[in-house]
């Protein structure tokens, strides 16, 4: 409390706000009252047998808010109800990274996270990775479709060569061509994204 002098403030909830408290003397004893709030005021001589009265005094049950009781609930008890999950925050679109089942999105500003309802809890940096991870193996798959693409087409030019050559021949060569152009772009791309991403 950090006042001097013959005042002090008392801070414990439930204490006798009842009692009509004397004037305080000093300016650093009534900055103290103002910024703690007590709930009584007392004389240096009365605090050591008000304290010891406090002791035999109930702690108010303030308990704790529905959506952390909830959650601890959840810890507990393990897997629970998409419904269930459901009072404890809103479901969102991201999948959870460990089991890949749905999300629901808990708590405010910096608390903010994301639970399933396995249990799995994880936070905006965990959700952010996962999503780079799906990216990557989302480009390297087009880039690798374009390489199939392309070896496909060849395959094709090579075969109507073989039967003659021509028209045919040649526009198939020309759109592996264009397929394996296709995968480079896609490949550098892919690179320069992750030079960035790092
Ligand atoms: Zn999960």
């Amino acid at each position: 409390m950090g006042s001097r002098g013959s005042w002090r403030s008392a801070t414990r909830v439930g204490a006798r706000s009842s009692r009509i408290p004397p004037t305080p003397s000093s300016p650093s004893c009534q900055r103290a009252i103002a910024a703690f709030e007590p709930d009584a005021q007392l004389r240096l001589e009365e605090i050591g047998a008000a304290l010891v009265a406090f002791t035999h005094e109930l702690a108010p049950d303030v308990g704790a808010p529905d959506e952390v009781a909830l959650e601890a609930e959840i810890d507990r008890i393990g897997p629970v109800s998409p419904r269930e999950m459901d009072q404890l925050g809103k479901r969102v679109q991201q999948i959870c990274p460990e089991c890949g089942g749905p999300l629901w999105e808990v708590g405010l500003g910096e608390k903010k996270h994301w639970r399933c309802y396995l249990g799995h809890a994880v936070n905006a940096k965990n959700l952010l990775a996962r999503a780079d991870e799906q990216v990557e193996t989302a480009l390297w798959s087009a880039i690798r479709a374009l390489h199939e693409r392309a070896a496909t087409w060849e395959s094709m030019a090579h075969d109507a060569q073989d039967a003659g050559g021509g028209r045919v021949a040649t526009d198939y060569s020309a759109r592996a061509k264009e397929a394996r152009e296709q995968a480079e772009i896609a490949r550098r791309f892919m690179l320069d994204l992750l030079r960035r991403g790092r």
